[in-house]
């Protein structure tokens, strides 16, 4: 699969500028995407322009004679060649220039996604917002209201524009085609560009009374709230995109709202992805007697048996009381971090059980370690 330029040219090694333009106006008109000629003439179309775009510039040919066979994956890569070659060369090639050619680089964009149009459906902008949630909220989903100033579909002819009963007769910009044509000319002759026309917006067919709320366009401006739904497990600074909730549009889907997550932290409970957290401080006496402590967890308090012994930072699991994944019913965990207290003062009367406890407990020598 070695791209050869000459020969999706037609044109030989030595050919001159002349002819390497000639071939190029030859093929581009035989393989233009306004034949109709499918994926594969597209394919077939970049291919010719790129090469164009080689060998009609003689610095890019020059360096593609030299170096162009080499590259394995067969193409000629300009901006590498460049950084081999130890120059700098700031853009140009990926934007496909067409200098003398003037304009077609404008059609060609049209064609290829740039100047949008062909065959994109018609679809209202998105839109974005910000919410704050509660923290419980985010772990376990909810549903809120929103005020969306936007474009809706007018409601009360239902996206139409038409007055109810409208006899709908032709479009007289487009005379019931849908759609508007403009000729262009350049370098490759003329071409027909269509556009999908704005009066009808593509229907060919307007109603005779156009509705009274909405004044035939289909679609209204207001301030309204919208329910919506926030899934269980989103997180702080997550965004969520609702379809269908971005700007109305007559003939087109309705585009999408991105709504920006802020959680409300909590008093109790911290997050660490879909772990939640928090830290219990108990007295010295429970943690070497045990004892039995309530968690407060996203699901209520929970019982947790602190048994005899446990030594401060100790760390206690409970499993499945996290956060739910994202789209699936798994939980994380709930972890509790124990931290023993040392009483500051102290009573008469527990200063003299402590004595004797000390007594009890005898003298040791304390341990050190290198940390
Ligand atoms: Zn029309
Ligand atoms: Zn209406």
């Amino acid at each position: 699969m070695k791209k050869d330029y000459y020969e999706i040219l037609g044109v030989k090694k030595d050919a001159g500028v002349d002819e390497i333009k000639k071939a190029y106006r030859k093929l581009a008109l035989k393989y233009h995407p306004d034949k109709g000629g499918g994926a594969e003439a597209e394919a077939k179309f970049k291919e010719i322009n790129e090469a164009y775009q080689i060998l009609s510039d003689p610095e890019k040919r020059k360096a593609y004679d030299q170096f162009g066979s080499t590259d394995p994956s067969g193409g000629f890569n300009w901006q590498q060649y460049q950084q081999q070659a130890g120059q700098g060369y700031a853009g140009g090639f990926e934007g496909f220039d067409f200098g003398d050619l003037g304009g077609f680089g404008d059609i060609f964009e049209t064609f290829f996604g740039g100047g949008g149009g062909r065959s994109r459906a018609r679809r209202g902008a998105d839109l974005e917002t910000a919410i704050t949630v509660d923290f419980k909220d985010a772990v376990f989903g909810t549903e809120t209201n929103i005020k969306l100033n936007k474009h809706f579909e007018c409601e009360k002819c239902g996206g139409s524009g038409a007055e109810k009963g409208a006899e709908m007769v032709e479009c007289k910009v487009c005379h019931g085609a849908g759609k508007t044509q403009t000729t262009r000319r350049t370098i490759l002759g003329a071409f027909a560009q269509t556009a999908i026309c704005e009066e009808c917006q593509g229907q060919g067919k307007v109603p005779k009374v156009p509705c009274s709320v909405c004044k035939g366009k289909g679609i209204v401006k207001t301030g309204k709230e919208v329910k919506v739904k926030i899934p269980a497990g989103v997180d702080d600074g997550q965004t969520i995109r609702l379809s269908g909730l971005g700007e109305a549009m007559k003939g087109g889907a309705t585009g999408d709202l991105y709504v920006h997550i802020r959680v409300r932290p909590d008093d109790k409970i911290k997050r660490e992805g879909y772990n939640l957290m928090n830290t219990a401080v108990i007295s010295f006496a429970e943690a070497a007697i045990g004892t039995v402590i309530e968690v407060p967890t996203v699901d209520g308090n929970v019982k947790l048996k602190i048994p005899a012994g446990t030594q401060s930072e100790k760390v206690f699991k409970l499993s499945g009381k996290g956060v739910p994944h994202l789209g699936g019913g798994k939980r994380g965990d709930h972890l509790v971090t124990i931290k023993v207290r040392v009483p500051e003062k102290l009573t008469k009367k527990q200063k003299e059980l402590l004595e004797e406890f000390a007594k009890e407990e005898g003298k040791e020598k304390p341990k050190f370690w290198p940390f």
